[in-house]
């Protein structure tokens, strides 16, 4: 069944239009990579789905219903979460700190107590290795962005989009995370991510290629090849040569 779909979105911003009528659906359960070059539009799409940007068209629909996403608080609301990539911690505080002041705004109202149980309980579901008495300050950027993680599945994301989120990964901690979010659309979740690594986009489920803010194609993944997803990228044929 459809989690959330796109229609006929276009956002605008001064000279450039970063999303020309962008279609694009999200299946309940599946890894949907939106792939395409740096100012393909990628982020600008995310961020009008997640209430950063108001759409200068087109509608969101929320299990077929329209909504009015009018900030990142609403998108919480609506069950979703966004990870950044850049992250908004505060080093001096704890992990646990870091999650209670950060999701604070969003009306979520549980004691440290209650908040520390909520989240080791999502840690030990998921198999998420994370000392949440450790400084953010102390851990590897691999790991903060566990925190940043944790955040939306704190705040009971059921939609929760990545935003490069191996750009600060080892081979290793890639892996991690593509096992976790695994577990997550098992789970129910529905997971929207961001990339422009084609090593990536083989390990989802569909993809949405995006190029100067059009959508060039959906296709689902395992029927499509690296070649095949290059050349929508760009837009005409790219050989790897090897010499
Ligand atoms: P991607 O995430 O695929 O790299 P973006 O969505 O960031 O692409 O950008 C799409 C286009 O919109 C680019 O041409 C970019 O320069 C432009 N753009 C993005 N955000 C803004 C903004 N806040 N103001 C003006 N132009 C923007
Ligand atoms: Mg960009
Ligand atoms: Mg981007």
């Amino acid at each position: 069944s459809t989690a959330l779909r796109v229609e006929g979105l276009t956002k605008r911003f001064a000279g450039v239009t970063a999303n020309d009528d962008v279609d694009f659906d999200l299946r309940r359960g599946e890894i949907h990579c939106l792939f395409g070059e740096n100012g393909a539009g990628k982020s600008t799409l995310s961020s009008c789905i997640f209430g950063f940007y108001r759409p200068d068209k087109g509608e969101i629909l929320l299990r077929d219903q329209p909504v009015q996403i009018a900030s990142p608080m609403d998108a919480i609301r609506h069950g979703i979460g966004m990870v950044h990539q850049h992250f908004v911690l505060v080093p001096e505080f704890t992990v646990l700190e870091n999650i209670i002041v950060g999701t604070q705004r969003s009306g979520w109202r549980l004691n440290a107590a209650e908040a520390r149980q909520k989240l080791r309980g999502i840690c030990d579901g998921y198999g998420i290795d994370l000392d949440l008495d450790a400084y953010v300050w102390e851990l590897p950027v691999g790991r903060q962005q566990w925190v940043e993680i944790l955040k939306a599945l704190y705040l009971d994301a059921q939609i929760l989009i990545l935003d490069e989120p191996t750009a600060v990964l080892t081979p290793g901690e890639s892996k991690v995370l593509f096992d976790i979010v695994r577990k997550m659309c098992a789970r129910g979740m529905s997971i929207i991510l961001i990339t422009h690594k084609l090593v990536e986009v083989m390990q989802s489920d569909r993809v949405t290629v995006l190029r100067k803010g059009r959508v060039v194609a959906t296709l689902d993944t395992p029927a499509t090849t690296p070649d095949e997803l290059a050349r929508l990228m760009v837009g005409r044929d790219v050989s790897f040569t090897v010499t």
